[in-house]
């Protein structure tokens, strides 16, 4: 059997630090070229999945399989994987060339060969006028890149990126994203990509793994998890704000054993509406307005509605639910019915 470069299956991965269970479980299977984001909160076993991967740590039971080959005993070196860090760990001593050059270095290509390979990943990334530099006299943003460059130059057949964009300022982050997806589709290599985040999530992958507490929610591509989400839990962790849930369905119909949720943007003011609620507060975002409603009977509902609403806190307004949009989950076990 033959198996593409660049595969990538997790098989019942558990992994456990004394009495913390960071991974219970884990099974994935990643394509070859496919760019798959982890998202999950903080303390959900992302950065274990990529350990284990990468082979900085062994897992107490499961198998990693890198390209259809059982790696779980290869030590990290010798895995084709390059991994990037939030911090970026560069040689604070060596210049950007020096930093670009030192692995192929140790791998024994010969100098000129070596500055020419660190010439063009530093052109690739829009950093070649900072070969000269230390780490310490470029900016977090140009630090990244020269890690992102240097991880280019190991040709893996995975990458694994960490939260590689965690300490950049929001216009950084967004432009960056934009090329590191260009970049990904040029190179075609295999990546994972661990974000707390779930916009970066949705916006980076080809399929989004939603991890939580050591366990795998949902795989999907994002719109896919995010029309459909797997439970409750999906529900309210992918969208901002969070998917409006009501236990037994209340004012939006249902019956005792179920969970129905609606979108906050598939919630609407309309006369007619048949969900009567009072408005609480209006958050103006400029381009919509959120609208935290409350219902009669209690329930909270939080409406996206278009900018400049004709509604004041206080006002009573009338609601109307899309009924395509409707989700229903189990009341008990929150899973999507
Ligand atoms: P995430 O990347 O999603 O934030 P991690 O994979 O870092 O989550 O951690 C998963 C769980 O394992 C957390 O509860 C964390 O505290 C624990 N953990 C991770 N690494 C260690 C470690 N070296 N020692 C002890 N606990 C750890």
């Amino acid at each position: 059997m033959t198996v593409e470069r660049g595969t990538i299956r997790l098989e019942s991965l558990v992994k456990s630090y004394g009495r913390v269970t960071a991974l219970d479980g884990v099974d994935l299977e990643v394509r070859a070229g496919e760019l798959v984001t982890l998202v999950g909160p903080s303390g959900s076993g992302k950065s274990t999945i990529l350990r284990l991967i990468a082979g900085l740590e062994q897992p107490d039971s499961g198998r990693v399989l890198l390209d259809g080959r059982d790696v779980s005993r290869i030590p990290p070196q010798r895995r084709a994987v390059a991994m990037v860090f939030q911090d970026y760990a560069l040689y604070p001593h060596l210049t950007v060339r020096g930093n670009l050059m030192f692995g192929l270095r140790v791998r024994r290509v010969p100098r000129a060969e070596a500055e020419r390979r660190a010439r063009a990943a530093a052109e690739r990334l829009g950093i070649a006028d900072l070969l000269d530099r230390y780490p310490d006299q470029m900016s977090g943003g140009q630090r990244q890149r020269v890690a992102l460059a240097r991880a280019l130059l190991r040709e893996p057949s995975v990458y694994l990126l960490d939260e590689p964009m965690a300490s950049l300022d929001a216009p950084l982050r967004f432009a960056t994203r934009a090329e590191l997806v260009a970049l990904h589709r040029e190179l075609g290599t295999t990546t994972i990509y661990v974000t707390h985040d779930q916009t970066e999530a949705m916006t980076l992958g080809d399929r989004v793994v939603v991890l939580d507490n050591g366990r795998v929610r949902q795989v999907g591509p994002p719109q896919e998890v995010y029309d459909r989400p797997a439970d409750t839990f999906v529900a309210r962790f992918l969208g901002n704000p969070p998917m409006n849930l009501v236990p037994g369905g209340g004012v939006l119909g249902g019956d005792a054993g179920v969970t129905i949720g609606v979108r906050p943007e598939d919630l609407a003011l309309d006369e007619d509406g048949p969900v009567e609620a009072t408005v609480e507060v209006v958050e103006h975002l400029g381009s919509e307005a959120l609208l935290r409603t409350r219902c009669d009977d209690g329930t909270p509902l939080i409406v996206r509605a278009g900018p400049r609403p004709a509604v004041r806190p206080g006002d009573r307004v009338r609601l109307r639910a899309d009924p395509q949009r409707l989700h229903r989950f189990d009341a008990e076990s929150g899973r999507r019915r």
